[in-house]
């Protein structure tokens, strides 16, 4: 069923907070980074072209600025985010640039996406940077990001760049090892689906948007909604436990880990009525 994985080319890897924060602390842990980031470089010279989506700012920032916790008023979350996003970038740039890889920052709004001429640029850029062996570091636009323009979750950003882009695969990493019936950190019997053919109501309802992880923003509905934007658009997900990264190269080797969401492609696919 997964054999297929390994000929993917355009692959976009969406890592949250919560895979790469410690959780005592919530500050930002190198070692992780390092991996993800050895790991993205492996890829791309397999000759796969590769879309990074990374939370993290905001806790990076926080660190930076010194404080213990991410304030709720939203101008400080902004503000820390600005702060981080460059710190992060940073960093992404120095790690990469010993596996001799570039990277570039993407920093997208809905706007990004509803617009037509401000999609068409997203598409080009993204397009041309993939063709000059550039990965894209993408994370939403927090400065800019009101109520009425903020896409709200990464999980939701990558699906829409999958999209945009006409990636091949999804690889979410969570801190779960994939879609189960029911909530597992409530629900110790819950079970874990390997295959999701198509994304119906019935698994909006088992995946709890309540995330239980401090972190992340997205939750588990944010997930489902991305896989069934992605599968609809006639790529495929898998979501899979971000514990070890290791587990990127048993998603690339077809291995049957986590759960994957299999391609449904809608007949006159849009995107604008999936926003
Ligand atoms: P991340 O920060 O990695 O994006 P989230 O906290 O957004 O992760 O989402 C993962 C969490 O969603 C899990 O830790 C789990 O407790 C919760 N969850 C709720 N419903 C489900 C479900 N049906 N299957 C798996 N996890 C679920």
């Amino acid at each position: 069923m997964r054999k297929h994985i390994k000929d993917k080319k355009r692959i976009v890897i969406k890592i949250g907070s919560s895979s790469l924060t410690h959780p005592s602390t919530g500050d930002i842990n190198y070692r992780k980074l390092e991996h993800l980031v050895r790991i993205l470089s492996d890829l791309k010279n397999d000759g796969k072209e590769v879309v990074l989506v990374s939370s993290g700012a905001q806790a990076v920032g926080r660190k930076e600025i010194g404080l213990n916790k991410i304030p709720s008023e939203m101008p400080k979350k902004q503000a820390l985010a600005a702060v981080g996003q460059a710190k992060l970038m940073m960093t992404y740039q120095r790690l990469f640039s010993e596996y001799s890889q570039t990277v570039a920052q993407i920093l997208m709004t809905r706007y990004s996406i509803e617009k037509e001429e401000s999609r068409n640029n997203t598409i080009n850029t993204f397009n041309e940077l993939l063709n000059m062996g550039v990965i894209p570091v993408v994370n939403e636009n927090d400065t800019e990001a009101t109520h009425e323009i903020e896409i709200g979750d990464n999980d939701h950003l990558s699906a829409y760049v999958v999209s945009l882009i006409k990636a091949d695969l999804l690889i979410i990493l969570s801190d779960i090892d994939g879609f189960y019936n029911d909530d597992p950190s409530t629900n110790e019997n819950a079970k874990l689906f390997s295959l999701i053919e198509e994304v119906t109501d019935e698994h909006y309802s088992m995946g709890k948007s309540t995330s239980s992880s401090r972190h992340g923003t997205g939750g588990m509905n944010a997930k489902v909604d991305a896989a069934r934007i992605v599968c609809d658009a006639g790529s495929e997900m898998i979501l899979v436990n971000g514990k070890d990264l290791n587990i990127i190269y048993d998603v690339m080797d077809g291995k049957e880990v986590g759960t994957y969401f299999k391609a449904t492609l809608k007949e006159n696919f849009k995107l604008e009525d999936y926003l």
